[in-house]
């Protein structure tokens, strides 16, 4: 594995870095291997096929693969696999432990971190406001305090949305429609985003695993609205229900997000190459997530 030294961000000590990812690599691999076309695509640049996740060199080893890895392998095999490969798929409800917590502020400690190493200004993030809270989470990670010193940590089970029912009010009526127009559900669980932004007034980070939202409150605290459930440190279950990413703050944010999808949003020279990939191993693209969720993406 390629390496630069560098002050690792996590232990603080002058070693060798190695190029961490936000998205855990089983993740990234997972997409692949139940895409139609073996390949991955971020929702916010539909014309660029990523093989990867977003990543730089920010951690040592010691601290990525034996500090934070262990949590990441935890959740990949305990809850990330079993919700999207449970019987009855996708089940209904998750039990969780303390190592949820942990998990969901190492995500949170990576996107400051990648934040910090692009910064790309954008409205109502203040780039200052990272550092209090990189140290708490930084501390918290090392086990040098169980106390999450404020910071919370929330997460939504997601779905497809195909079970939600929509109502508009128009001139003629009530309309009564299944399912969720545009491309959200699809996003939802199929795509990936890490980002930190403003949610009326908080800093917050987002990270969005097929299936799963995580968000985490850096400043101010006690946030009051609604961003799903708080994660607890003793541990406790996640129920499915769709209404919970729709009535989140987060939903404007993801609609807009995920629109960038919506009528196929992708060059024709990228089409056909993905159209390639299909004739080349149709029985591939049948058996794949995609290609169960491309209708609900073209309604
Ligand atoms: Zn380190």
């Amino acid at each position: 594995m390629p390496s630069i030294a560098g002050n690792c961000a996590l232990c603080q000590q002058h070693k060798p870095l190695i190029e961490s990812h936000v998205i855990p690599r089983t993740v990234i691999q997972w997409l692949k291997d139940t895409s139609g076309t073996g390949r991955l695509r971020r929702a916010s640049e539909p014309n660029r096929p990523r093989q990867d996740g977003a990543k730089a060199y920010l951690l040592c080893a010691a601290c990525d693969g034996g500090l934070l890895g262990p949590k990441e392998k935890w959740f990949v095999e305990t809850m990330f696999r079993p919700y999207h490969q449970g019987p009855g798929r996708p089940r209904v409800a998750l039990s969780y432990g303390p190592k949820l917590l942990y998990f969901a502020a190492s995500l949170s400690f990576r996107v400051i971190l990648l934040e910090q190493a692009w910064h790309t200004s954008r409205r109502g993030v203040n780039f200052k406001d990272f550092t209090v809270p990189l140290n708490y989470l930084r501390r918290y990670l090392r086990g040098l305090t169980t106390n999450t010193d404020g910071l919370e940590h929330y997460v939504i089970l997601t779905s497809s949305l195909e079970d939600v029912i929509c109502t508009t009010h128009t001139s003629e009526g009530v309309h009564v429609e299944r399912g969720w127009a545009g491309s959200l559900g699809f996003d939802l669980m199929r795509g990936v985003d890490s980002v930190a932004l403003d949610v009326m007034g908080h800093l917050v980070t987002l990270v969005k695993l097929p299936g799963f939202l995580f968000v985490t409150v850096l400043k101010p605290r006690r946030y009051r609205g609604f961003l799903g459930t708080r994660i607890s440190p003793q541990g406790g279950t996640l129920a499915l229900e769709p209404a919970q990413v729709l009535r989140s703050d987060l939903l404007d944010f993801l609609v807009g997000r995920s629109a960038r999808l919506d009528g196929i949003a992708m060059s024709e020279a990228q089409a056909d190459k993905v159209q390639q990939l299909i004739d080349r191993n149709p029985e591939r693209w049948m058996a794949s997530e995609s290609a169960r969720l491309l209708p609900h993406l073209r309604r």
